[in-house]
């Protein structure tokens, strides 16, 4: 089992310093949850009080609905032919983006004379989705058929000067086709504030890694020791049967692919031209061992292989002290990445 623990009163604390500071806050949920998944993440944003949850995609939609109550918005932009989110057109708990001018006659007449929900996104300087500023006039009419929940701008990292030049020129463009809520990310809360001032329009504001993964509240990710095995000096272990360059154990962890856990794949030296030089020098790397994630009796251990999908061997070397099967060894991951098996709220 691989374990998230976070200090839950420190992240909740932060939760709500973000919230405060940051007026239309909409929490991001999508994809693995930042690590907690998106069902946690959801329950937390209930608990915040906002009005509104972004999700990635359509089909996550169904994991943050039993524990929201307030409008999911999708931002994986609306294609005809996307079942899943074609599935949602009418819903009235759910918004959908549409990012081509080509896709709101489409989705017009799918909802069969209800007006869908939807976000009308602008392209940005990110160029991801978007339909640009020069033809949004071109979907004026078209509008009509729908209820225009807000133009949504999605914006790079802002560096030096910030996106504020950016984000008020496609605004502008937008507003002035029809005034609707501007939907943001990646802005500063001034750049927000001067928007609205400017404007006189709402601005709502998207923030995920902030919200979930700023902040000092202390998270700990441990693996479960599953198994330990002696091992001497050239035994041939796991399914490439690798000898063992010394005496020791393996050790093995849960944690595997399936987590996200380490795909680096080991290094490839294993002639014995190569074995001889790691024995002499003691080098696991020289003997095609990767370094692991796992932290085992105070070290980061080596891969005797490359990880499995839910487990992982790593090796101990000489007489340090085995774990016990049952004990959590910390793992180092990356939470954007990773997938646990169960967060725990200290
Ligand atoms: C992921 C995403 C966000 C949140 O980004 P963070 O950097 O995690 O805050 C906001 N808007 C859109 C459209 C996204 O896809």
């Amino acid at each position: 089992m691989i374990t998230l623990r976070v200090d839950g009163r420190a992240w909740r604390a932060h939760q709500r310093r973000v919230l405060a500071a940051t007026p239309g806050l909409v929490p991001v949920a999508k994809g693995n949850g930042y690590g907690f998944g998106v069902t946690t993440l959801a329950a937390e944003a209930q608990s915040l009080g906002v009005d509104a949850l972004c999700v990635g995609t359509a089909g996550e939609v169904r994991y943050v609905r039993p524990v929201f109550d307030g409008d999911i918005v999708v931002l994986e932009p609306w294609r005809p032919g996307n079942r899943e989110a074609s599935a949602l057109v009418g819903d009235p708990r759910v918004v959908l983006t549409v990012s081509r001018v080509g896709d709101l006659a489409p989705l017009v007449e799918l909802a069969g004379g209800e007006r869908p929900r939807v976000l009308v996104e602008v392209l940005t300087s990110m160029r991801r989705f978007g339909i640009s500023a020069e033809r949004l006039a071109e979907i004026a009419g078209l509008l009509r058929g729908v209820d225009l929940v807000g133009w949504t701008l999605h914006l790079p990292m802002p560096t030096g000067d910030g996106n504020a030049a950016e984000v008020e020129r496609l605004a502008k463009a937008a507003d002035s086709v029809r005034a609707a809520p501007i939907w943001v990310s990646h802005v500063t809360s001034g750049d927000a504030a001067r928007l609205r001032a400017t404007l006189f329009t709402e601005v709502r504001h998207r923030v995920g890694t902030q919200l979930w993964l700023g902040g000092t509240a202390k998270r700990q990710v441990t693996a479960t020791v599953l198994d330990v095995h002696p091992v001497s000096r050239g035994d041939r272990i796991g399914y490439w049967q690798r000898g063992v360059p010394m005496d020791g154990h393996v050790v093995v962890v849960s944690g595997g692919t399936a987590h996200g856990i380490a795909l680096e794949a080991p290094t490839a030296a294993r002639t014995l031209r190569q074995r001889a030089v790691s024995f002499a020098t003691g080098s696991m790397e020289a003997v095609g061992l990767a370094l692991s994630p796992f932290t085992v009796q105070g070290a980061k251990r080596w891969f005797v292989e490359p990880p499995h999908m839910q487990a992982s061997m790593v090796f101990l070397p000489g007489k340090v002290r085995p774990p016990h099967v049952g004990d959590e060894v910390e793992v180092e991951v990356r939470l954007t990445t990773a997938t646990v098996d169960r967060v725990v709220l200290e």
